[in-house]
């Protein structure tokens, strides 16, 4: 089972002003498609791993083999990062969480604002290309931020949200300018999308 790059669920142009047209056309067709070509390059040959899921590989990283692991946790984790974010993303979205979602951020964090907050530390404190992610780590939530494409999910941490603070991701628009990036981006976050990986991360789905 080769891996494939997922449709975008809406047009290239569909984020703007905030992420624009040529960054998601760019970052969609060749950054993501380049992590699912290597992922797919690295995997041939394995027939024991090629019926796993990108999500069952990550979790299961330790089980693949010395010679091809780094390939799966870059290619790997930059296939399952992306194709996470393009659906916690949607045009006409931001906004505030709410119900259980909602709930648990003010248990973890006090309220929404100090979500954001400390995203933003982690996004801006991520030296290089990372991401910075709001996880669930099996009894709360938790933010934090990881290098390159390293998944969560090798940690037995389950994304929910996750913003890239890879320059691919946003230099085009906003240069060196991370922050104003960061602060507009949440102006895309699909709230129903993240609250659904909540649910299903809390029920251990
Ligand atoms: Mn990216």
């Amino acid at each position: 089972m080769a891996h494939s790059l997922p449709t975008l669920p809406y047009a290239f142009n569909a984020l703007e002003p905030h992420i624009d047209a040529l960054t998601m056309e760019i970052h969609s067709q060749r950054h993501h498609k380049a992590y699912v070509d290597n992922l797919n390059k690295a995997l041939d040959g394995q027939a024991d791993l090629g019926s796993k899921s990108i999500e069952q590989l990550l979790r299961e990283i330790k089980s693949v083999p010395d010679s091809i692991r780094q390939a799966v946790i870059n290619n790997g984790g930059g296939h399952a990062n992306h194709s996470l974010f393009w659906t916690i993303m949607a045009p006409g979205a931001g906004g505030k969480p709410s119900g259980p979602l909602a709930d648990e951020i003010t248990k973890a964090f006090g309220d929404f604002a100090a979500l954001q907050a400390k995203i933003k530390e982690n996004a801006l404190g991520q030296f290089g290309s990372g991401w910075a992610w709001l996880v669930w780590d099996g009894s709360k939530l938790q933010v934090v931020r990881r290098p390159n494409q390293d998944s969560p999910l090798m940690e037995g941490l389950v994304p929910v949200l996750g913003v890239d603070v890879w320059e691919h991701a946003y230099y085009l628009k906003y240069q060196n300018k991370r922050a104003d990036y960061v602060d507009a981006w949440w102006n895309t976050v699909n709230w129903a999308n993240v609250a659904e990986r909540f649910a299903n991360a809390k029920a251990g789905k």
